[in-house]
């Protein structure tokens, strides 16, 4: 079959599923609200939960480093020498994430898809949460080690794999398979929370490594806005912290804090940063100046802010019939279940001037469809009440009902 007739069937299957996408053109945006050609959407989309990405010190921050040093890298950063500004930015994750190092990549996604397959291979076995990121189902893929996966959140369920892989035959080279445990601090799409407590426990107890993704948590929790296992005193228990400069750092890129040796090990073995070229400077340059700001009295009041609407949308949501999980992080599902339920309901909040992005397969389960509002810095008492206005008209015209 020729290719496009291929593609046009299988787009009509999505359709039909209720799984089609499509991008969103935005010409312009001021606060939390995106300018469309046909006019004004308030966004509880974005993860840029500080505000940051439109900061004028970040803004200047990249003009700056665009004017010295270029607007891109040329090459990739083992090929054409490293330029300052990505060093300059890996001391300044390194002294936030109080580490011994750091190394960026160009995004989280390419930071997974690098770390995993450098640290594990055929023989060894990567175990994931059910929940885990794509990023890191398919750098447990790209591996080619064994992959196992634990239920949700679920140290037990986690210790009976651990045990399995230890029947397991020697790995190439005589020894035994290495597990790598892949996990999240703040899950992407609900906004829970791993036990680390009992992973790091679990873990220990096996000898196995764990890679925590803060993708989420970065820049939003814990002191210094560390992350979640600082906020528990357990950073220094965790062999790969890793996480984004894409979401509340309101930047471009992605990283992994640790031993020195770790992020020494991974120049000469992290894939996706030796082939690729390295992120524009203004990335990183970027990314700099919003972990200045972090550490800065701005820092403590944008958190402030963005904890302050947390706990008004909680708030809000619940008193109009939401059961919600508690109120820890800026990610807030509401369950629908239905596909074709989850895409009318968030084109009826569209049509009342809200961006609410429905989830779907495959990003969760098939049937486990929601809603998904991201809060942040960036929305007042005022935004949050128009979106509960705006979600009590599309429940009334869609006939939907909180639960
Ligand atoms: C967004 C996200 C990533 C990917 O980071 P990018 O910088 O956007 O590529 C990785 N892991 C998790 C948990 C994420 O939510």
């Amino acid at each position: 079959m020729p290719l496009l007739d291929s593609l046009r069937d299988r787009l009509a299957d999505l359709d039909a599923r209720h799984l089609r996408r499509s991008l969103l053109p935005v010409e312009d945006i001021e606060g939390p609200r995106l300018e469309l050609t046909g006019g004004t959407l308030l966004s509880f989309a974005s993860n840029d939960y500080l505000g940051l990405a439109r900061h004028p010190r970040l803004k200047a921050a990249a003009i700056e480093a665009t004017q010295r040093f270029g607007a891109g890298s040329t090459a990739s950063r083992l090929l054409c020498g490293s330029l300052a500004p990505h060093h300059h930015l890996e001391s300044a994750l390194a002294a936030f994430k109080q580490t011994e190092s750091a190394l960026s990549f160009s995004s989280g996604y390419t930071t997974a898809l690098g770390v995993v397959p450098a640290l594990v291979g055929p023989g060894d076995c990567v175990i994931l949460d059910r929940l885990a990121h794509a990023c890191l189902v398919d750098a447990a893929r790209l591996s080619g080690a064994r992959l196992r996966v634990f239920r949700h959140n679920d140290p037990g369920d986690l210790r009976r794999i651990l045990q399995w892989v230890r029947s397991l035959p020697k790995a190439p080279g005589g020894r035994p398979p290495q597990a790598l445990i892949l996990t999240e601090s703040v899950f992407s799409m609900d906004g829970d929370v791993a036990p680390l407590a009992e992973l790091v426990e679990v873990k220990d107890a096996f000898d196995a490594w764990l890679l925590l993704d803060e993708a989420h948590a970065t820049g939003t929790v814990g002191p210094g806005l560390q992350g979640w296992a600082a906020a528990l005193g357990l950073a220094h228990r965790i062999d790969i912290p890793m996480g984004t400069l894409g979401k509340a750092l309101g930047a471009a890129g992605g990283y992994v804090a640790g031993a020195a040796l770790l992020c020494e090990y991974l120049v000469s073995r992290a894939r996706s940063l030796l082939f690729s070229t390295a992120p524009p400077p203004a990335a990183a340059a970027a990314a700099a100046a919003g972990l200045d700001i972090l550490a800065s009295p701005e820092g403590a009041r944008l958190a402030a802010r963005l904890s302050d609407s947390i706990t008004a949308l909680h708030a809000g949501l619940s008193n109009d019939g939401w059961s919600l999980p508690p109120p820890r992080t800026p990610i807030v599902p509401l369950p629908i279940g239905d596909e074709a339920d989850a895409v009318r309901l968030s084109q009826a909040l569209r049509n009342e001037g809200c961006l609410v992005p429905a989830i779907r397969y495959p990003t969760v389960a098939r049937g486990q469809a929601r809603l998904r509002i991201t809060t942040s810095a960036l929305h007042g008492d005022e935004e949050i009440a128009t979106l509960r206005a705006s979600l009590r008209r599309a429940l009334d015209r869609t006939g939907l009902r909180p639960r």
